[in-house]
């Protein structure tokens, strides 16, 4: 099992949350990323979520997207769990996936809840916010915004295939935000191994039984099976 946040894609060209990169106009994402945000402006939001469509479309998945999408292939029994919501693991060939935090070019409707798939539009400033072509309703980027819940669905694959996994790698993420950052834990808890690819110390390497303190491009493009 295969647990990434933020950090593999940053090898790509993605910034990461924490810290100044994630910011827009002087604004941290906790002020962004949340509901009550989003409905007291709306435009705004859709602001920040286009800049952020704009340079994941120009960024490529890198070598350790790409080592992710080999080992389903050669692991019948395996599954890759992402916090990113930037598609670039499906773009390396990943399909075993769950996209735990959903994903930024899929929309949902506020009003009647309909969720449109996966399209790579970059919104016009007259087109904000974009509307639902059933309802008319504001629709909002499908993601999971703080303070709220994961897809159940989702969260049960994660979480039922972590109490079964022999080995976890957790790669590039903070391990502050939960549930994902149970996976580890449950594995751990549960006889398996736990192996921590990130450059900085993290909750995760307390109970890590390998830390390679490295880069996820680095790291994984030296991994043979
Ligand atoms: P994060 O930004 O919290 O952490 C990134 C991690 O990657 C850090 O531990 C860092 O040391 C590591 N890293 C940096 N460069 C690396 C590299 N080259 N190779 C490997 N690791 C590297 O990201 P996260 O852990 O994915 O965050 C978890 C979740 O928090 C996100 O999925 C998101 O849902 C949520 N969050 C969202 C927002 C937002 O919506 N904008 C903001 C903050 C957090
Ligand atoms: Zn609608």
């Amino acid at each position: 099992m295969v647990l990434t946040g933020a950090g593999i894609s940053k090898d790509s060209g993605i910034p990461t949350f924490r810290g100044k990169d994630g910011w827009y106009k002087n604004t941290p994402p906790e002020k962004l990323a949340t509901n009550e945000a989003f409905y007291s402006n709306p435009d705004l939001v859709w602001e920040w979520y286009n800049m952020r469509r704009k340079i994941i479309l120009n960024a490529s998945p890198n070598a350790a997207h790409y080592k992710i999408a080999e080992m389903e292939k050669k692991f019948p029994c395996f599954l890759l769990v992402t916090q990113n919501v930037d598609s670039l693991h499906k773009k390396a060939g990943s399909r075993k996936i769950v996209e735990l935090h959903g994903n930024i070019f899929r929309t949902k409707c506020t009003e009647c809840q309909r969720v449109f798939n996966e399209d790579y539009r970059i919104f016009k400033e007259d087109e904000l916010p974009p509307r639902c072509s059933y309802c008319g309703g504001i629709l909002r980027p499908d993601v999971v915004w703080y303070g709220e819940s994961l897809n159940p669905e989702d969260l049960d694959k994660a979480l039922s295939f972590a109490y079964r996994a022999d080995l976890i790698i957790v790669i590039g993420t903070s391990g502050i935000v939960y549930p994902a950052a149970m996976l580890p834990h449950i594995v751990k808890s549960n006889g398996g191994i736990v192996v921590e690819i990130n450059p900085e110390n993290t909750p995760i390497t307390e109970i890590a039984d390998l830390k390679i303190k490295e880069g996820a491009k680095n790291a994984l493009s030296q991994l043979k099976f």
